[in-house]
């Protein structure tokens, strides 16, 4: 029987879950306030803000469930949603993941180390939020921060009125700067019924706060520490209660696995699920929010996903250079900053063929030749 699924948000992540639903016989309703939001043309495309009560009654109208693709729901209409329709993942794990304090006080409840942190509210708070961490540190802001937004690295005293002027400007959260050997992230995907499939850990090379490149399984011998990275994911998932796609972003250090930061959907860091795993994560979570069970979640062969920012190459070029590399495009204009698709290649001889693409547009030449560089180690 078809099913109605409404998502908040109706960006790349919205779109690609509807893509990868077609074979569940899933309708899908799209709310998100821009014009030329890209999920739009793969279901109904609701156009309001989102703390407009009335919208929030006509968005949950025949749904079955409701999902999001980003976390920085208005807690009223979470609410507003929750009481009509099924809201999946729950309104605990928006609230517990949109404050990075709040997020790193479930983490340590859970049981999960997150990196050293202390709460700073003003300048004299990061004065003394710096004595007791230590330099290096990076100060963010508690609430939309995202891809590196909001954040100030402090090193030297040529950093602090950066760092003074963005505590006095936001609530934050000082943590330690963590020298790590790898980040690494898992997606765990959760049932309602307690069922959990969780995707191989994935080694991640970010640029400027950015996510660039990933690879899966994550890189080098002996294997990162994959089973406590997945422990730790599944652990954060039962805590949560939760209820559809969870990642949850590590960093690998030598003194073990520290939480960076968890998202309640699917998120960038999956991508490559949908060309290397019988059942990506986009479906998955589907799947999980429709109460229905899981697909397997296992890797059918190694892979490495590009993200493209800010540019495009064109189809015939990614083709000429990689015939079996998989393009996918959002539909979004190329704007500095933006992503706007990725290219996933999977199989052998990965190294080699990331480095063939380092120089198309969109494509982050430094990061290829980090993630060429960890992929020669498999
Ligand atoms: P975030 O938005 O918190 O995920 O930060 C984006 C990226 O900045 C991370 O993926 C890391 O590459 C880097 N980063 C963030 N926090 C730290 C930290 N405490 N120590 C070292 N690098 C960090």
């Amino acid at each position: 029987m078809s099913a109605a699924l409404g998502v908040l948000g109706g960006g790349q992540l919205g779109r690609m879950m509807a893509q990868a639903a077609a074979r569940l016989d899933t309708r899908f309703r799209f709310w998100d306030p821009s014009e030329d939001a890209c999920a739009a043309p793969f279901g109904e495309h609701l156009r309001a803000p989102y703390d407009d009560p009335d919208a929030a009654r006509r968005f949950c109208e025949g749904l079955d469930a409701a999902t999001y693709e980003f976390e920085n729901i208005p807690a009223d209409t979470a609410r507003a949603i929750a009481e009509r329709v099924p809201l999946r993942p729950s309104a605990r794990s928006i609230e517990l993941t949109q404050d990075r304090l709040t997020e790193k006080n479930f983490l340590r409840d859970a049981g999960a180390t997150p990196a050293p942190f202390a709460p700073v509210a003003s300048a004299v708070e990061l004065d003394a939020a710096l004595a007791s961490l230590g330099r290096p540190a990076v100060l963010k802001t508690r609430r939309f921060g995202y891809d590196g937004k909001g954040q100030a690295v402090i090193r030297r005293d040529a950093d602090l009125p950066a760092a003074r002027q963005l505590a006095t400007s936001a609530p934050c959260v000082l943590e330690s700067f963590i020298d790590f050997t790898r980040e690494l992230s898992v997606v765990a995907v959760r049932t309602t019924t307690g069922d959990v499939a969780t995707y191989p850990v994935t080694e991640n090379i970010h640029a400027g706060g950015i996510l660039r490149a990933s690879i899966a399984p994550a890189a080098g011998r002996p294997r990162p520490d994959a089973d406590g990275a997945t422990d730790i994911a599944v652990r954060i998932a039962e805590a949560l209660d939760h209820v559809g796609a969870l990642c949850v972003e590590l960093f690998d250090t030598p003194a073990g696995l520290l939480v960076n930061e968890i998202a309640p959907r699917v998120h960038n860091s999956g991508h490559w699920t949908i060309d290397a795993t019988p059942c990506s994560q986009f479906e998955n979570h589907v799947r999980a929010v429709l109460g229905m069970e899981l697909g397997d979640a296992s890797a059918t062969a190694p892979a490495v996903m590009l993200n493209l920012i800010g540019d495009l190459p064109g189809q015939d070029d990614v083709a000429a250079i990689d015939p079996d590399a998989r393009l996918h495009l959002y539909g979004k204009a190329p704007r500095p900053g933006r992503k706007v698709g990725h290219i996933t290649l999977v199989g052998d001889r990965l190294a080699e063929r990331a480095q063939r693409l380092a120089d198309l547009p969109g494509v982050h030449a430094p990061s290829v030749s980090s993630a060429a560089e960890r992929l020669r180690l498999n």
